[in-house]
């Protein structure tokens, strides 16, 4: 069993991100496997040291110590490249040269697009511009992203499925990556996304259970579609529910006082708030 938490130093961790570091945490440790830390500080201009440093001394602090060396996703370029190339090499990949405006503008124009879980589907603008428009675009220097091309990379996938952990066990789930679309892999500064990143980590770092929170389980479909294209191993995932505050909404870095700093510093010990992570 190996396991891992992946946060983004954006900010300090708060309770929301201990309850999916315990999920990883348990699970590694009730059966002798590892648990691994990640930092996933790709977006370099969001992303800030500070942040870096007290992520792993509050985990240190609650008793989650981790296996082996933290990897930074910032030290690893070349591998997302690697995997790009081969996305690239397999054609499965274009360029979109459609500013958030242009998209917005062309979803108002069809009279709107499906809804997936991270706002409107993008329309497939690019999908369809020849190689010609393509070099032309390029050249002129504007930016662009690298964007799946989905129907092309489930023509040659085929149907796929993950194991999800649930309480009531294992289940296979099938794989629908429809509501997200044609997400971008790659920005013209930015090498890798999200969804390219943790892929491609999670397979070098031998990943056998990915436990983060239910509000990632759309990304999922889109994680297994990849590693089929890119012939890594698929672990199985067990997507938490997410915690919320009295009022029942979603715990987020707005809420400050659930930070494990404000939380230490009010005098709480490591046990009340792992208590706190596990039941809230
Ligand atoms: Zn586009």
């Amino acid at each position: 069993m190996v396991t891992r938490f992946a946060p983004s130093p954006t900010g300090y961790l708060h309770l929301g991100h201990i309850r999916s570091a315990l999920e990883g945490w348990r699970a590694a440790r009730d059966s002798g496997g590892r648990f691994l830390l990640r930092l996933e500080d790709i977006d370099q201009t969001r992303c800030r040291d500070e942040y870096a440093t007290a992520i792993l001394e509050d985990l240190l602090w609650l008793g989650l110590s981790w296996d082996g060396a933290v990897r930074k996703q910032s030290e690893h370029f070349d591998d997302y490249r690697r995997a790009l190339d081969r996305l690239e090499a397999m054609a499965v990949l274009y360029p979109c040269f459609c500013t958030r405006r242009e998209i917005r503008d062309e979803i108002a124009q069809a009279g709107g697009a499906p809804h997936g879980p991270s706002g409107p589907t993008y329309p497939g603008t690019c999908r369809g511009l020849d190689t010609r428009q393509r070099t032309e675009k390029q050249r002129s220097g504007i930016d662009y992203a690298l964007r799946l091309d989905l129907s092309r990379a489930l023509a040659l996938t085929g149907p796929l499925d993950w194991v999800e952990e649930g309480e009531e066990g294992p289940r296979r789930k099938p794989v629908d990556p429809e509501p997200l679309g044609d997400v971008v892999l790659a920005r013209k500064d930015v090498s890798a996304s999200y969804h390219l990143a943790v892929t491609v980590d999670d397979a070098i770092q031998e990943v056998t259970l990915v436990t983060r929170g239910e509000d990632l389980a759309a990304a999922t479909h889109v994680h297994r579609v990849l590693q089929a294209l890119l012939d890594l191993p698929t672990p199985s995932y067990c997507h938490h529910k997410l915690l919320t505050d009295p009022s029942g909404r979603r715990l987020s870095k707005r809420n400050r006082g659930l930070t494990i700093r404000s939380m230490r510093e009010g005098g709480l010990s490591a046990a009340e708030i792992i208590s706190r992570a596990a039941t809230y």
